[in-house]
């Protein structure tokens, strides 16, 4: 069975001294409840320190928002895998909607993350979503299809199979809207399809999808227990522990 994974994108927020109290709060939190699922947070560039010192001991594991696609060199301004990977990380988004919409990152870009991510042991979680208007036109299965296929394709099954896939629908992120738990249901559905096409059915069964959009702890329970969904991206919601508490008790596995 797979396991599920909760994840708190805290995106621009949260300074080392915030970020490392939240820390201590959600781990007050995790000690009151036996949770099976992995939690990571993902912190700002530099609140990743005091977050890293936070977890020492614990089962939280973190991970970084972005990183660059190049091993080291004139970058200004870029924080590479290697010194992720040095620091503690253990993840890294990519692919997320807001890189991809306010910073233009396209595949062939994410791809390159992908890859430097992926020979520096840090695991991807690699999002991918439709805007409003191509879900209006009924195109969504087909965006989401094609963002897998452009950046996916170039792993092998050993390197997919320490990707995990997050399904955001970009309409959702932030807006307070969510899909329903059988819309999103049916993309993760999708989303497994296209990974067995490529990689086999023994390695799609393995891999985690999880849910970002809106997710907060009124609705967790209803998208954590639909079939395929593996768990959430969570962002607003993970900015106060108490409801990032809640949407990770509501995980079941
Ligand atoms: C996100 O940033 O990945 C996200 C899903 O945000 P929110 O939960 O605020 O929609």
């Amino acid at each position: 069975m797979r396991k599920n994974i909760v994840a708190g994108n805290w995106k621009m927020n949260k300074d080392h001294s915030e970020g490392a109290r939240l820390t201590e709060e959600i781990l007050g939190g995790l000690k009151e409840r036996d949770v099976s699922c992995e939690v990571i947070l993902f912190p700002a560039f530099t609140t990743l320190p005091s977050v890293i010192d936070a977890v020492k001991g614990s089962d939280l594991s973190v991970g970084a928002q972005n990183l660059y696609s190049e091993g080291e060199g004139a970058f200004t301004g870029e924080i590479s895998a290697g010194m992720l990977k040095n620091l503690g990380c253990k993840y890294v988004l990519i692919g997320h909607s807001e890189r991809r919409h306010i910073f233009g990152e396209d595949s062939a870009f994410l791809s390159k993350k992908l890859r430097i991510a992926l020979d520096n042991g840090i695991l991807p979680l690699f999002c991918v979503g439709e805007l409003l208007e191509q879900r209006e036109a009924g195109k969504a299965g087909e965006v989401v299809e094609k963002q897998l296929r452009d950046v996916l394709n170039g792993l092998d099954g050993d390197e997919m199979s320490s990707v995990t896939i997050a399904y955001e629908p970009v309409w959702a992120i932030g807006t307070g809207k969510t899909a329903t738990a059988s819309d999103a249901a049916n993309m993760h559905l999708l989303i497994r399809g296209v990974i067995e096409n490529i990689f086999g059915s023994k390695i799609s069964q393995r891999i985690v999808i999880v849910y970002g959009g809106s997710v907060n702890p009124a609705n967790a329970a209803e998208l954590l227990s639909a079939p395929d969904i593996d768990g959430a991206l969570v962002g607003g919601a993970a900015l106060i522990a108490d409801s990032f508490l809640e949407i990770i008790y509501a995980s079941g596995r």
